[in-house]
């Protein structure tokens, strides 16, 4: 396998060699005898396999041991800086150009036995369930779609309206009347025909119109309104069948997200059985009283849409995928409007005898 250098600048100062691959981090390399410097210039030359690595520098007047070669590979790929080269692409140029931003998004985050292009790769082996289609779920099944995310379950029972158009960019003055899943599925399918898209026209009333839907979906993403519960149901389901789960909103000051790791971090039940009863003769009573009041009246405008589903699709990400671990995993996090979209996290309360949480 022949070995890559990925993109990077170097220098020798003095007894150091600096390497960088991002504006924010430099990295030092102890180099008194220039032997660094050597690797980085045999390896510059273009891909190559660790005897003709060893070839280049022994040309160069470094002569290693093979056991040598490999180690410095090593270091290398310990540092992010090597990958194979026939692991940057998905070895077809159709595919490597309609993802090509997706692949040097991974490149960053690649190791030898971390290839990029089986990030993408799974991307695109993923089916995930969208749950509503209006506000935040429309930008999550662009960003979705973007990524490449193989297949889509698009649920929701709404039809579009005029007043749809602030903030949900799926739909087209046209579409007014039609059912929004069949748009959001046009859309789908025009944006990129190799996803495969299935539109299910269904109102949620619990969590057993959920069941037959997580079949083989390795996410959920979204968030439903109409009942003040129907995020407890979408969590309750998706732990009960062991998907992670990500959600996001807004109220009047805060956009929110948060994801369930069944297994794994607090669900949405775990914190629920925390708060106090809504009859309760307190303010926090009467906040949770007048919540759904409250909820009625929908601010949500576009940049705003955008802002939760790019978190709700970046969390999905990290699950899909694995480049790095889930930030909102029973947390929420709360971005504050009232202070330029600053986020703070809050984690749930961990309900140890949770009726729904595996043990
Ligand atoms: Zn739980």
């Amino acid at each position: 396998m022949r070995i890559a250098l990925k993109e990077c600048v170097w220098e020798s100062l003095g007894g150091d060699l600096f390497v960088i691959t991002d504006p924010r981090e430099v990295v030092t390399l102890a180099d008194e005898e220039g032997q660094v410097a050597a690797l980085f210039a045999a390896l510059d030359r273009g891909p190559c396999t660790v005897p003709e690595l060893r070839e280049r520098l022994a040309e160069g007047g470094v002569a290693l041991g093979e056991d040598d070669v490999h180690g410095a590979v090593a270091a290398l790929d310990s540092l992010g800086l090597v990958e194979y080269e026939a692991d940057r692409t998905l070895g077809d140029p159709a595919l490597d150009a309609r993802h090509f931003s997706n692949l040097a998004f991974f490149g960053t985050h690649s190791r030898l036995d971390r290839p990029r292009a089986e990030f993408v790769s799974r991307l695109r082996r993923s089916h995930v369930l969208v749950l509503g289609v209006g506000g935040g779920g429309s930008s999550v099944v662009q960003a979705l779609a973007g990524l490449g995310v193989g297949r889509l379950t698009l649920v929701d029972r709404d039809e579009v309206e005029p007043r749809n158009f602030a903030r949900q960019f799926l739909y087209h003055h046209a579409d007014i009347g039609r059912s929004k899943v069949e748009c959001a599925a046009e859309w789908v399918r025009a944006f990129d025909p190799e996803i495969e898209v299935r539109p299910v026209e269904r109102w949620i009333s619990g969590p057993d119109d959920l069941k037959d839907l997580l079949d083989g979906v390795d996410l959920v993403a979204g968030g439903l309104d109409g009942h003040p519960d129907a995020n407890l149901w979408i969590s309750d389901a998706a732990v009960g069948a062991g998907v992670p789960l990500v959600v996001g909103g807004i109220t009047r000051s805060e956009v929110v997200y948060y994801s369930v790791s069944p297994g794994r971090s607090a669900c949405v039940r775990c914190d629920w059985s925390d708060r106090p009863p809504a009859d309760e003769a307190s303010s926090g009573g009467f906040v949770e009283r007048n919540r759904d009041r409250l909820a009625l009246s929908n601010t949500l405008i576009g940049p705003l849409a955008m802002q939760i589903g790019s978190l709700v699709a970046y969390e999905a990400l990290r699950y899909l995928t694995g480049f790095e671990e889930p930030r909102a995993a029973g947390a929420y996090i709360r971005l504050d409007l009232r202070d330029g979209l600053a986020p703070s996290r809050h984690p749930f309360t961990r309900d140890d005898a949770c009726p729904v949480c595996p043990r």
